[in-house]
């Protein structure tokens, strides 16, 4: 099953590619990140033995469990709200943390990836659509990080990561990754060597990528249903 889903996930970036207007600044390719979160260890290897190679987790306490028992291999992206507390494990475990939404979150990730003298890779999340049970940056203030940047050396900011509001009013999220991809563009005339912007998910992935997305989060549409009753 996974196969097949994969297939057509694939294919679907690629007519999406096709349909790109302007996006010359995301490049000409898409990184499928296959969301794993509330499936079992045993879907993570058998999605790495496919090739799907970028493992998405929202939980670091799930993410750690699954690779105790996978071991090595993957470039894992963390994408759920980080807490201040589990920063040193999320640290030690992910290669790509794609949801910092505060500034605070920033200085602890400095902090715990100087301790192990790693720099960790990092996206922006942006809240652009407002949303109260959302976080992230606005639009109006995620420019103004970009000073602190220069105290931690330890962080690298690579892009952004949108996440579109659930909803049916599909204009509404091209409204949103359109303006997500103009933040983007913003942040390279800074910062030319960002090169990530996360955008899309199951239900959205194809319209984020015609809008200038390279990273798409896709869970249901490659794994189907989670298992809500998965303990880790
Ligand atoms: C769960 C999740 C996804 C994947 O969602 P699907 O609709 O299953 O593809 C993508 N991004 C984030 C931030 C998520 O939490």
């Amino acid at each position: 099953m996974l196969a097949e889903n994969l297939k057509s996930v694939q294919e679907i970036i690629k007519e999406s590619l096709q349909k790109r207007k302007d996006s010359k600044l995301t490049g000409d390719s898409v990184t499928l990140v296959g969301v794993t979160k509330n499936h079992p260890p045993e879907i993570v290897a058998e999605a790495l033995a496919q090739g799907i190679n970028n493992i998405g987790e929202n939980r670091v306490q799930e993410a750690k469990a699954k690779r105790e028992i996978l071991g090595d291999g993957g470039y894992w992206h963390l994408i759920g709200h980080l807490q201040t507390n589990k920063v040193r494990q999320a640290v030690a475990l992910f290669d790509l943390i794609e949801s910092i939404d505060s500034e605070h979150l920033l200085q602890t990730v400095e902090k715990e990836a100087k301790r192990i003298n790693k720099v960790q890779d990092v996206l922006l999340q942006l809240n652009i659509a407002h949303e109260e049970q959302k976080s992230g940056f606005s639009k109006e203030e995620y420019l103004s990080v970009l000073p602190l940047l220069n105290n931690y050396p330890h962080v690298k900011i690579r892009g952004l990561m949108v996440i579109a509001p659930k909803t049916d009013d599909m204009e509404l999220v091209r409204d949103i990754f359109a303006a997500g991809y103009r933040c983007f563009c913003r942040l390279k005339m800074q910062r030319p060597d960002i090169d990530c912007l996360s955008m899309g998910m199951s239900g959205d992935y194809a319209i984020a990528v015609e809008e200038g997305a390279n990273i798409v989060r896709v869970g249901t549409a490659l794994f189907g249903q989670r298992d809500y009753s998965l303990k880790f």
